[in-house]
């Protein structure tokens, strides 16, 4: 058991009094590791989870080596970037940047973060006004260098945060270009939900001797996390999305997509039927994302849907509940995703809808997390859902669900009325919204031998709680 406190990791009063007022008590598992050996002054290549408290790891630490940088002048030329660490995301970026600024509370050790996407001018000022800690997005901080509003000849510390991603979204020729610009003597922290063979070579060309750490199993799914597939055709997924929505108690849902196309319409769908649900992806300004995140939070937005991309950093403590309204392409997609609940220890549910088309990636997902999903085959009532829209109970309130009958199954069978035009095509999202499209819907549907689909409402929630 791990019994150790903050204080015997001999972090200064400063960081510990920051820490009692972020209500952190213990160390986590990747905390315990890390910080004696940053402070040591090891490299490090970290595998940690997302949710396992590996920000503080190697902030913590890092705020510890600067203190004796940390000053009340105001001049510019005290204030050198000592520390950069670089992230593949805006939102990323931010929530780092807030756990840096909630550590550093009682130091004078100032951080900023710059990222894409809004006026590269509101973020010089704050630059040339100098900072020991910066947190960037890779693109925005060439820009800046560029522009000459940073010089990194100073930085003493390197974080490559979630590296696995910034290697999927193309940032190495960037890395490359800025870590060329950084002096040679240096520390470098890489941290990785997964490991894979690029991320080894990545860190074999940028770290010294690093230290090994892995607080888990790499490309393992969180213990506390509550696993379940439903089998569906992709044409009635939005159907039993809005179900297990109308089902669920749980106070925030993060809903993954494949495409920004599908997050918008799937958020605009939900909004029609009463579910405070927003999208968040690329195509939204960063305010508008930042809006749609602050609501989600505040738990006026309860539904949130997004790409891997744009929900990937998002910390929202104890998020109950992720669905994933098409299983990703690339297995390690899925730990991530699935890692957005269950965060510092809370239990959690993952729910992964999957089209026929869709189950040769679920497999996939299976080999890498060593573990069968339980699966079961979602029959879906577009009757249900139809009269749920004119009829809609208050949220919490299942009129619907408590009369279904339970355990009514058609078998492992994806039979559906209309036939997608091709494999895995949705064509409720060929149109925009109309409640006259819906009603078409609710014809009661027929399976290809003619009979009528059994109609089983909204059962899937509750069979799982
Ligand atoms: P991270 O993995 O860094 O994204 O952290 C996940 C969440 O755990 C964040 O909300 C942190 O504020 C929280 N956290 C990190 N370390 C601790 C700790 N030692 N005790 C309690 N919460 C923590």
């Amino acid at each position: 058991m791990n019994t150790i406190g903050f204080a015997d990791l001999k972090l200064a009063p400063e960081i510990l009094r920051a820490l009692t007022e972020s209500g952190y008590s213990t160390p986590t598992p990747i905390q315990a590791q890390a910080i004696p050996l940053v402070l040591e002054g090891c490299d490090l290549m970290a595998g940690a989870q997302t949710g396992t408290g590996k920000t503080a790891a190697f902030a913590l630490p890092m705020l510890q080596k600067l203190l004796p940088f940390a000053s009340t002048s105001t001049s510019p030329a005290r204030h050198s970037v000592r520390a950069l660490i670089l992230v593949p995301t805006r939102e990323l970026a931010i929530q780092v940047e807030e756990s840096v600024k909630a550590y550093a509370k009682y130091s004078h050790l100032r951080s900023l973060v710059v990222f894409g996407g809004v006026d590269i001018k509101t973020q010089t000022p704050y630059l040339k006004r100098g900072v020991e800690v910066l947190v960037a997005t890779p693109g925005r901080l060439l820009d800046h260098i560029e522009m000459k509003s940073v010089l990194l000849n100073q930085v003493q510390m390197l974080v490559l945060d979630e590296a696995d991603r910034m290697l999927d979204m193309g940032f190495m020729p960037d890395l490359k270009r800025i870590l060329a610009l950084l002096p040679r003597q240096r520390q470098n922290l890489m941290f990785s939900a997964t490991f894979s063979n690029e991320i080894k070579k990545l860190s074999a060309e940028f770290l010294t001797n690093p230290k090994l750490i892995e607080v888990a199993r790499s490309n393992a799914t969180a213990e506390n996390v509550t696993q379940k597939v439903y089998l569906v055709e992709q044409a009635d997924k939005h159907v039993l999305l809005a179900q297990l929505l109308r089902g669920s108690d749980a106070s925030q849902v993060l809903v993954f997509t494949k495409t920004k196309l599908t997050a918008g319409r799937l958020a605009k769908q939900l909004q029609k039927e009463g579910v405070a649900a927003d999208a968040i992806h690329g195509d939204k300004t960063q305010l508008e994302r930042m809006q749609a995140l602050e609501a989600f939070k505040q738990g006026t937005v309860t539904v949130l849907i997004g790409t891997d991309v744009a929900a990937r950093g998002l910390d929202i403590d104890q998020l109950p509940m992720v669905i994933n309204y098409e299983i990703p392409h690339a297995p390690e997609d899925y730990v991530h995703r699935i890692g957005r609940t269950g965060r510092a220890g809370a239990s959690g549910k993952a729910i992964s809808l999957v089209s026929p088309e869709e189950e040769k990636y679920l497999k996939e997902i299976e080999k890498l997390i060593k573990k069968e999903i339980e699966k079961e085959t979602a029959v879906v009532s577009h009757a249900a859902q139809n009269s749920a829209r004119t009829n809609r109970a208050p949220r919490g309130e299942h009129s619907e669900r408590s009369q279904a009958p339970r355990g009514e199954h058609a078998g492992r069978s994806h039979a559906r009325p209309a036939a997608p035009k091709k494999p895995g095509h949705d064509p409720w999202f060929d149109k925009p919204y109309e409640p006259s499209a819906s009603a078409a819907a609710a014809k009661q549907p027929e399976q290809p031998d003619g009979k009528p689909k059994k109609v089983v409402a909204a059962l899937f929630v509750r069979r799982q709680s």
